[in-house]
């Protein structure tokens, strides 16, 4: 009896310890920011409903108070979003 009682321990506590580390290097890397596109001139948008420029640099105080994601798109893209340039950064 206390032999099948162990195996049952065994089996189960196996079942539950799934191998799987390689997903979690991708989720950090999309947390928060995603990159639509590096090619030409592009600039840093926020997606935020409140949001009116487009800015030269990741670090910008504007962009600062963007509370939602913020991606990277050619500017030509978010002029027409429609965006005009950050008072800041340009
Ligand atoms: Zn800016």
């Amino acid at each position: 009896m206390n032999k099948i009682l162990l195996l049952l321990i065994v089996l189960i506590t196996s079942a539950f310890t799934p191998v799987r580390e390689e997903s979690s290097v991708a989720d950090k890397a999309n947390a928060g920011f995603v990159i639509e596109a590096t090619a030409g001139d592009s600039v840093y948008v926020c997606l935020g409903s409140g949001a009116y420029a487009y800015h030269n640099t990741r670090n910008c105080r504007g962009l600062k108070q963007c509370k939602a994601n913020i991606i990277l798109v050619p500017i030509e893209k978010a002029q027409s979003m429609p965006r005009r340039p950050c008072g800041y950064c340009y």
